[in-house]
């Protein structure tokens, strides 16, 4: 692995470890790391997909672990908010601890709203930079059967106008151009997660 991104620690120098990704790889038993980047409107089904495919990688034998952007705001982005700098700071650090993951030989599942291009983009350059697998999971559900769904009632909230800022109703959305997949919403849960697999099986991302 590499450093990479602005560094606010000029004074710190990188220290390699004595381990290539490959040895720990053998350790571990496992094919190979990779992140896959679930993006979407709230109540896409994100969360859903990406924990099934999480439960059924983990019974095939492959190490999975759902970094699920939820659960992640009430511990390491407990302090950001939803501005647009706070949203990006929010993929900045998750897209970090994937990386990790994903260099330790996990598949980094990661269900976040992540509406801005740009701070996605980042996450990919990131990874690419030091040869780990990401995929762009887009789950296109349109807004209205999100609203419909609204599994935390956030659409229903912004709809009393009780919520200010919610993604895909008062706050953008910028799709992906070149998504790796793309789950629309009218997919089951088991045919999304078999989408997604047969993704991870391309030679690209098999390893
Ligand atoms: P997100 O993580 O994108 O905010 P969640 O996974 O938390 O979305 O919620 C999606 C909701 O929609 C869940 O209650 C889920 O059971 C429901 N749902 C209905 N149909 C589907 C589907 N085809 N794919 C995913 N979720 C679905």
């Amino acid at each position: 692995m590499s450093s990479s991104g602005p560094s606010r620690s000029p004074d710190v120098t990188w220290h390699r470890g004595e381990l290539t990704r490959e040895r720990r790889l053998e350790a571990l038993g496992a094919r190979g790391g990779a992140t896959v980047w679930f993006t979407g409107l709230s109540g896409s089904g994100k969360s859903t997909i990406a924990a099934a495919l999480e439960a059924r990688l983990v019974a095939e034998g492959r190490p999975a672990y759902l970094l699920d952007g939820d659960n992640l705001r009430h511990g390491l982005n407990g302090d950001l908010g939803f501005d647009q700098a706070a949203r990006d700071e929010n993929v900045r650090r998750t897209g970090e601890v994937a990386r990790l993951f994903a260099d330790a030989g996990l598949v980094a599942l990661v269900s976040l709203v992540s509406p801005y291009a740009a701070a996605r983009g980042a996450v990919r350059a990131l990874h690419e930079a030091d040869g780990l697998a990401f995929l762009e999971v887009w789950v296109s559900t349109p807004p209205e059967e999100c609203a419909r769904r609204d599994p935390k009632g956030l659409w229903a909230r912004a709809e009393r106008g009780e919520l200010s800022g919610l993604t895909g109703v008062d706050a953008p959305y910028e799709a992906p151009r070149a998504a790796e997949v793309e789950l629309t919403g009218e997919l089951g849960v088991a045919a999304a997660v078999g989408r997604v697999c047969g993704a991870l099986e391309r030679p690209t991302y098999a390893r």
